[in-house]
């Protein structure tokens, strides 16, 4: 046994913070609705079929009691700075996934992660007000899994012994990174459980799911897959990206799309103490590959959104067709503190 990865993951998270301030709402169905579809809705009313990602309206018409509220976009940021700091706090590295889940590096002895996993779960209820679920695991994949089975406000753990239990049953579809595309295929060959790539010979497998996802559903069965926590502190690059599909506004422009990146990637690296030397700027259009629009370099690297953003407003083309999401890379990132060394 020589990793041990946590995951830990805000429940209901929008939903939670608006309930924060509106403590009635606990034990009533209620969901947080942003443009027209719900980002969030707390577990009464998931219990009763509202999911996230559905029609506003839709919702009422399925739950006509349920509560639907606003959440103030402040709040949520604050509080998921917050949560962070209490992440950072308790691990050695913070592997953020989005703003309300990270992957953290406790060390590697098993019991003591386990009750740093309570402790967080503890703490982020009795300071923050926010409720998350923690799954224990070897691999990123187990953690995830873990903290998914968790919920909601749970711990869980996948030790060793039910770890190789679940690579044989484990339904491709819960498979982190594995898509619709790749679920399509995978059945033509017959496979719906992981176990059940063992039938497949590698080569028809590569044939058929292309090379690099083969390896990825090789390294999953195998028990071989990420087990690495990689800080924000240790990377050299750093990306945010929004997608206009799904409950994500689709009433976004061009412009709001990339002040959310551009925000979102600052907010990360300062927090880590970096900053950038580059910003990359991709566009992704329905059905396409991120095509790279436009690269920038700064003189002085900086975390300072307003620079990266005046740069990016000033230089990077306009899009000319309509877009699925945009994607943000700050690049050449480096400690905040060699950059006041060269200066002064
Ligand atoms: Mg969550």
């Amino acid at each position: 046994m020589s990793s041990v990865v946590l995951h830990a993951d805000a429940d209901c998270f929008f939903a939670a913070v608006a309930m924060r301030s509106r403590p009635e709402l606990q034990a009533r169905p209620m969901a947080v609705v942003a443009h027209v579809y719900v980002a969030s809705a707390n577990y009464p009313a998931r219990a009763r079929g509202i999911t996230s990602g559905m029609l506003a309206a839709e919702a009422v018409r399925v739950l006509p009691e349920l509560i639907l509220v606003d959440v103030d976009r402040t709040a949520v940021e604050s509080a998921s700075d917050a949560l962070f700091e209490l992440f950072e706090g308790i691990a050695r590295g913070v592997e953020p996934g989005s703003m309300e889940e990270a992957f953290l590096d406790v060390g590697d002895d098993w019991e003591r992660a386990v009750e740093a996993g309570h402790r967080l779960r503890r703490r982020a209820f009795a300071e923050l007000g926010i409720p998350i679920s923690v799954g224990v695991g070897r691999t990123k994949l187990m953690a995830k899994l873990a903290s998914r089975a968790a919920k909601p406000d749970g711990l869980s753990e996948i030790g060793p012994d039910a770890e190789a239990g679940l690579r044989v049953t484990l339904p491709v579809t819960q498979l982190w990174g594995v898509g619709d595309r790749t679920i399509r295929r995978l059945s033509t060959l017959g496979v719906k459980r992981l176990g059940e790539i063992d039938t497949v010979r590698t080569d028809v497998l590569a044939q058929t799911c292309g090379t690099t996802m083969a390896r990825r559903l090789l390294r999953y069965r195998d028990g071989t897959d990420d087990a690495t926590v990689r800080s924000v502190r240790s990377r050299t690059s750093l990306t945010a990206e929004v997608a206009t599909g799904g409950y994500r506004r689709p009433d976004w422009t061009p412009g709001q799309m990339l002040e959310q990146c551009v925000v979102r990637a600052c907010r990360r690296i300062a927090r880590a103490e970096l900053v950038a030397s580059g910003v990359t700027v991709s566009l992704f259009v329905r059905g396409g590959q991120p095509n790279v629009i436009f690269k920038h370099t700064e003189a002085t690297p900086t975390a300072d959104s307003r620079i990266w953003l005046d740069a990016c407003r000033a230089r990077a083309p306009r899009p000319v067709q309509p877009l699925s999401g945009l994607r943000v890379t700050l690049t050449g990132l480096m400690p905040a503190t060699t950059v006041a060394t060269t200066l002064f």
